[in-house]
């Protein structure tokens, strides 16, 4: 550790669960517990989980309306000493989620920060979908409207590597069928729904069978969502044999 390190504090990045409080790390609990401040998304959220673990930690809010503000304080609590967890409503923290001006700000002055890591909702998902994994491109949530959706999935639709996913429960439908639309009714995909809470379910299916089954149940629509998209098959091997013999 450097001799700067042994003077500052130290910002733990901390994953929370995603739905099932069981799925806190031991070692999240002991760090949420033993640090001298949280940084969280929502203070009320975060309260109700350190009030199950029985963890009475001080904490103050940092989300994307108040980081700008917060974020200098924080780095200079850090500089003098105090350690840091930073928390959000669910999962990791940065991944669709705030904390990346107080990750990036505590890289910048050489603050060690530490992830602990644990629920991710794309991952999660991802290792029970049925895709493949040896290739994925996490895409966060799609545009809102019509027109930038349309565009944002034709953006995707040459893209080989799984496509994973954010959506909402009032958007799940609008998102599969441009996804179908623009990248074909017979792609091969996943909708994970509720993942790790009581009525988690996974469909999956073509986009087209998808979208159907979806739209034709209207609590397949309700909670959370991640959705997963195979990549474009790789170009017929033939074919590129057959140009080559033409060269
Ligand atoms: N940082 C979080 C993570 O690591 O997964 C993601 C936060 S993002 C603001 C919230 C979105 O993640 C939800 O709208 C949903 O798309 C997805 N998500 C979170 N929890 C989920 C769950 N239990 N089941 C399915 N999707 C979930």
């Amino acid at each position: 550790m450097s001799e700067a390190h042994e003077q500052q504090g130290i910002l733990y990045v901390v994953a929370t669960p995603i739905g099932n409080l069981a799925d806190l790390t031991y070692r999240a609990r002991q760090v949420l517990a033993e640090v001298d401040l949280i940084a969280a998304e929502d203070t009320r959220h975060t309260r109700r989980l350190l009030a199950h673990y029985g963890i009475s930690t001080r904490l103050v809010s940092c989300h994307d309306h108040n980081e700008a503000q917060v974020v200098p304080r924080l780095l200079r609590r850090l500089a003098e000493g105090e350690s840091l967890a930073l928390v959000s409503d669910a999962g990791t923290p940065l991944i669709s989620d705030p904390g990346f001006q107080l990750v990036q700000g505590a890289r910048g002055l050489g603050i060690r920060v530490v992830p602990v890591p644990g629920a991710n909702a794309a991952v999660c998902a991802l290792s029970a979908a049925g895709l493949p994994c040896d290739r994925f491109l996490f895409v966060g949530f799609p545009p809102r409207t019509t027109a930038k959706r349309r565009e944002w999935a034709t953006g995707l639709a040459g893209e080989c590597a799984t496509l994973v996913m954010y959506e909402a429960g009032n958007r799940v439908l609008a998102t599969l069928a441009a996804l179908r639309d623009q990248l074909g009714a017979e792609r091969r995909a996943a909708v994970a729904r509720e993942l790790t809470k009581r009525f988690e379910t996974f469909l999956s299916g073509s986009l087209g069978d998808l979208a159907a089954r979806v739209e034709a149940d209207a609590r397949q629509q309700m909670g959370e969502f991640v959705i997963l998209v195979e990549g474009r098959g790789e170009p017929d091997p033939g074919v590129a044999r057959g140009d080559e013999e033409h060269i």
